[in-house]
């Protein structure tokens, strides 16, 4: 770890004059993606997996479900991973069917089965008790499935407590899932895959090659016992993004070697060398690459220093919620020594509605762009509407520089649209 002002600061992907000319046409607070980013880490990600033969990323469509992301994302090979019959929709309106879909619901309701059935989407099955229902719900199973597994306990990667599987609500027991497969395959399943997701947001190079040990080592077994051969093992989502600038970032290629490494040791010399991996992963593709522009519009001066943006939790949730971190950089003032603490403070009559506690910045004046990093993913997706407050549009900035509206900001009339059978409606929406 270097402590260096400079190698520490992350570096804002537009400037204050590019967020000046965007809040002209689109009022602040809005999202921002920068599409040239998102093109490189897609490319280097199927560039660092490209040794295995059939390797597919499913796009997390939750973390970021915007079409026209999810198109992009499409363009360069990805498809999608659903697990809600909206998300499913997004995907169908972008012609993104078939296997190129991956439903990797729980707790799920039947009619979503039969709906992703219809797009020939790829059944991940969360439970045992789920193989009747999607039977009854498509008719008969589909040709292919996947299952998603739950080791249980505690996953460690070198003693350091990553999750605790233990306590999830996902994925069956190992018992469980031999017998799923036994039945599958007694009931006409000719393709199989298996599914796990045991830790989130690991800044790590080692998740995904000992989880791939832990599955790969499954399979054989499953083989052995179950004469079901796995043909794709899906590593899911988890890989992380640094968020605090001291952290180092993920190195897709040590993890794809670290994978490679497990395959060759345990598939290979096992006859399994014609598996192929999936993943689905959304932080890892979006996060970094989109960020929330905020306006400074209040100070405050009372025990602490405030300052009050035009956004607040409503438009980016995790602060709130996780008291997670979110870098922020003032736009046009990244070369100023930090020397100011504030509480950056979002309107919500909630005392957690704060972006940032007791984070030292520079001078912040009114008027001001402040860049809220790392908000690509689980960002937009997870607002609310709590207080009455409007989500915010979404923009592309696009490799020319030029940028493009791709989701606009929501009205007074999206708020009350579901009042729209009620007499008072007309007058509601006419402000
Ligand atoms: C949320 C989720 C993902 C994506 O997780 P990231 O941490 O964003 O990579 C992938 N698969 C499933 C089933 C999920 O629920």
């Amino acid at each position: 770890m270097i402590f260096d002002d400079k190698y520490l600061e992350k570096i804002p992907f537009i400037t204050r004059e590019k967020a000046e000319e965007i809040a002209e046409k689109y009022p602040t607070p809005f999202y921002i993606y920068d599409e040239k980013g998102i093109i490189d880490n897609v490319e280097t990600l199927k560039d660092a997996f490209s040794w295995n033969k059939g390797y597919k990323e499913y796009f997390a469509v939750k973390a970021t479900p915007n079409p026209f992301l999810v198109n992009l994302l499409h363009e360069h090979g990805c498809g999608c991973d659903c697990s809600s019959k909206t998300e499913l929709m997004i995907a169908k309106t972008l012609g993104i069917t078939g296997d190129e879909i991956m439903f990797s619901s729980n707790d799920t309701p039947v009619d979503e089965f039969s709906y992703c059935d219809s797009l020939g989407g790829i059944i991940n099955l969360d439970d045992i008790t789920q193989i009747s229902k999607v039977e009854e719900a498509c008719g008969k199973l589909p040709e292919t499935m996947s299952c998603r597994f739950n080791p249980g306990g505690v996953f460690n990667i070198s003693n350091q407590i990553m999750d605790t599987p233990a306590e999830a609500k996902y994925g069956m027991t190992s018992e469980q899932i031999f017998t799923a497969y036994r039945l599958l395959k007694s009931k006409g399943v000719k393709k199989f895959g298996i599914h796990a997701f045991l830790a989130s947001n690991t800044v790590t190079n080692d998740y995904y090659p000992k989880l791939a040990k832990i599955l790969f080592k499954l399979i054989v077994k499953i083989k052995e016992r179950c004469g079901v051969e796995i043909s794709f093992v899906n590593l899911s989502g988890g890989i992380g993004i640094p968020y605090y600038p001291y952290q180092d970032p993920n190195d897709i290629y040590a993890i794809s070697n670290g994978v490679k490494e497990a395959f060759d040791n345990i598939l290979v010399p096992n006859g399994l060398e014609n598996v192929s991996l999936c993943t689905e992963l959304g932080r890892y593709m979006l996060g970094p690459y989109g960020a929330l522009v905020t306006k400074a519009i209040n100070e405050k001066h009372t025990h602490k220093e405030y300052i009050g943006v035009d956004a607040c939790a409503v438009n980016l949730m995790r602060p709130a919620m996780y008291g997670a971190y979110h870098h922020i950089s003032v736009l046009g003032k990244e070369d100023e020594i930090a020397v100011h603490k504030y509480d950056i403070t979002g309107s919500l009559c909630e005392n957690n509605d704060k972006f940032a506690i007791d984070r030292v910045l520079p001078k912040i004046d009114m008027g001001d762009y402040l860049f809220i990093h790392d908000a690509g993913a689980h960002g937009f997706s997870m607002g609310y509407n709590y207080n009455g407050k409007l989500k915010s549009a979404e923009i592309l900035l696009k490799t020319d520089g030029s940028y493009e509206l791709i989701r606009r900001a929501e009205t007074p009339k999206d708020y009350f649209a579901t009042f729209d059978c009620f007499d008072f409606y007309d007058e509601l929406i006419k402000e």
